[in-house]
């Protein structure tokens, strides 16, 4: 019996998790799942919208699966999710992006794996407000050393890239790629601006990449790998990228497959791992019952591979891919217009699996 750390987390969290849950019980694998809530309502009420017992649970169990939690925009306090890779050191974020034969989208046979690096750049949080004090004590700082003028009504945010950070990412890539039969990966940057952090990156990159010659390696710069991706998708394997690009290119590979209603993923760091799907909580879904479950359905294949039950993640995908090329039990994000059947409910979809498992 596992013991696993579940954050059903708010909007559409609680929804998709209760159909992930029944389709995890539904392959036999017995886990106790040890239910955490955290976001906007445990911030309401315990004051700090991430308590210690969330981190505790995750600590004890070593794993856990989420739901989105919703950010307030500007204000408020910082991203739970972006705390929870920092605190727990999940430095590597996987977002594998594969083609569903049936899927509603332009492209075919992309089978793309993202590797973004989750503790650094200008995820750091690492921020100046406009006007503070130490704001102004910064700029007159930066102005001293480097004769560049920042204007006094600017707000600052840092982007510290490591030799630490990137070695420790690009190898979790080529690590990655040679365990699954990956045959490339690409290092994703724009060195060719910001020489100090991008370029340091790509440095390294290059330093880790000769450590694996079985591995091809090539690097891209991230606006050309944004029409890359859209043009030809099908010559890229593993991409490698500092935090902000590997969020944004997430997105974009999971437009190519179909929307994010399919893409999964995990945060993995040396001792814990949190899964979870690329979206976010879509708050106007909340509570109808409409939207996809799948990305946190694959996300927990990923971690039924991740805990070595092969057969259950097997049984689940085969599952999923089952019902996406039936098209007949899918939600609205994955029926086309000409479609006469109308789309089915996020539980619907969870039972349909079930009964395929079962069968
Ligand atoms: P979002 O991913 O929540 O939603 C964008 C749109 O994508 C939705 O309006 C919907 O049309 C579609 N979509 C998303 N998930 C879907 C699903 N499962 N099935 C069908 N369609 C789906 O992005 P957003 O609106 O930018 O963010 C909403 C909130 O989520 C914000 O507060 C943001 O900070 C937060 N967020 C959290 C996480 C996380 O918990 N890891 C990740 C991203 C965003």
């Amino acid at each position: 019996m596992y013991s696993i750390t579940l954050i059903p987390g708010d909007g559409i969290g609680p929804e998709i998790a209760e159909a992930m849950v029944k389709v995890v019980e539904a392959t036999g694998v017995e886990i106790k799942w040890d239910i955490q809530n955290a976001g906007e309502e445990v911030y309401l009420k315990e004051g700090n919208p991430l308590p210690e017992r969330v981190l505790d649970s995750i600590k004890r169990n070593k794993i856990a699966i989420k739901g989105p939690i919703t950010t307030p925009v500007g204000t408020g306090f910082r991203s739970v999710n972006v705390t929870l890779r920092q605190t727990l050191d999940l430095y590597a974020c996987v977002r594998p992006c594969k083609s569903f034969k049936g899927a509603k989208t332009k492209y075919e046979n992309v089978d793309l794996v993202i590797v973004r690096e989750n503790t650094e750049d200008l995820y750091a949080g690492v921020e100046f407000k406009k006007g503070q004090q130490e704001t102004l004590d910064l700029i007159n700082f930066i102005t001293s050393k480097s004769g560049k003028k920042i204007r006094e009504d600017s707000g600052i945010s840092i982007k510290p890239i490591s030799v630490f950070g990137t070695e420790r990412i690009v190898r979790f890539a080529f690590e990655y790629a040679r365990k699954n039969g990956r045959k490339k990966v690409t290092a994703v940057h724009k060195a060719n601006i910001m020489k100090y952090t991008d370029g340091l990156f790509l440095e390294v990159a290059r330093q880790v990449a000769n450590q694996y010659p079985d591995i091809e390696f090539e690097d891209k710069i991230v606006d050309n790998m944004c029409m890359q991706l859209v043009q030809k998708p099908e010559l890229y394997d593993v991409l490698v990228l500092p935090n902000l690009y590997g969020d944004i290119i997430s997105d974009l590979a999971a437009g190519l497959i179909g929307g994010l209603g399919l893409a999964p993923g995990a945060n993995i760091g040396d001792e814990y791992a949190v899964f979870e799907p690329t979206h976010g909580s879509a708050p106007k879904y909340k509570g109808l019952n409409k939207v996809n479950p799948f990305a946190i359905i694959l996300s927990a294949v990923m971690m039924l591979r991740y805990l070595g039950e092969f057969n259950a993640a097997g049984k689940i995908e085969n599952a999923v891919a089952k019902v996406i090329e039936e098209g007949k039990y899918v939600t609205y994000d994955l029926k086309s217009q000409d479609d006469p059947t109308p789309p089915v409910g996020t539980q619907d979809v969870a039972e349909e699996l079930v009964r395929i498992i079962q069968r």
